[in-house]
């Protein structure tokens, strides 16, 4: 496996594989095992995978938690290493940034939801990405629906942009207890992460009251939301969405997802379901 600091390094290393098709993952990093499944899924697919670790400091707000975001260097490039990831692009923020003015915005779908609650996260999002994609020029890149709206926006960007390539999202991976693996869940204290699994469980319950009939949209969504509360998870929101355009839907349809965010201690916890399981 090979480590690539600078964009020229990267550039050169892949011009000798671009027979082959090439499989991409951005990452943050502190690798858990929905960032090792969705590279094991890339190189399922694709001879040669590149996996990007870089923590964007432009898609925290200043009072965000940059500088505390969790950094493991050395375990994340064996963990790379061993599910047969080819190279890994570690640039530094100079290397990224240097002066950079341009930001790229995606509208409509950006403004909602995780966007009114972090106003400048996806610019920072869809800006790093597009940078990203220009220079690994990948075959294909593989996000989670773990973020489902940065799922949306990736999307819609790559579809606005007419940006070559093709986009793989993977499901959740969940720890036994149901909680969504998150490289933020290792701030929750003891006790937090005793009731964290109750998050997801709520959101099934939701489910499970509109595919029975039992409540609709609207009264499934606030009974969810009240009891989030009581039980001390506060949520920034729940809404049942159309996952592509990130519009709230009063009835379900398809591929309807149940997405929410809630506050716990020190972490925001986000989550989504399929309305409807095949
Ligand atoms: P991050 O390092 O948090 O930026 O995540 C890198 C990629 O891993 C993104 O596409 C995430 O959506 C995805 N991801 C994060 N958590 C999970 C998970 N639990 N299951 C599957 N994919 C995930």
């Amino acid at each position: 496996m090979k480590v690539c600091r600078t964009i020229a390094e990267l550039r050169e290393t892949l011009a000798s594989c671009r027979a082959s098709s090439i499989g991409f993952v951005p990452t943050m990093g502190a690798f858990h095992e929905g960032h090792l499944e969705l590279m094991r899924i890339a190189k399922r697919a694709n001879p040669i995978v590149v996996v990007s670790l870089f923590v964007n400091p432009t898609q925290f707000a200043p009072h965000e938690d940059l500088s505390k975001y969790p950094r493991r260097e050395a375990q994340d490039l064996a963990e790379a290493e061993a599910q047969g990831v080819d190279v890994v692009f570690m640039p530094s923020v100079d290397e990224m940034y240097a002066n950079a003015n341009t930001l790229v915005t995606v509208k409509g779908v950006s403004d909602r939801w995780e966007g009114q609650q972090r106003p400048e996260h996806f610019g920072g999002v869809a800006t790093v990405v597009s940078k990203l994609f220009n220079i690994v020029q990948p075959d294909t890149a593989y996000f989670g629906y773990k973020d489902l709206q940065q799922c949306a926006v990736i999307r819609r960007m790559v579809s606005d942009l007419n940006i070559p390539l093709d986009l793989t999202f993977v499901e959740t991976v969940r720890e036994h207890d149901g909680l969504a693996m998150s490289s933020r869940n290792t701030y929750l204290s003891e006790e937090q992460r005793a009731l964290a699994p109750m998050f997801n469980k709520s959101l099934r319950e939701m489910a499970q009251q509109i595919n029975a009939g039992t409540a609709n949209v609207a009264d499934a969504t606030l009974l969810t939301k009240g009891k989030l509360s009581q039980l001390g998870l506060s949520p920034d929101y729940v809404a049942l969405v159309n996952p592509w355009t990130m519009e709230e839907l009063s009835a379900a349809q398809q591929d309807a997802r149940i997405m929410a965010a809630v506050r716990l201690g020190p972490v925001r916890l986000l989550d989504n379901i399929p309305l409807l399981t095949s």
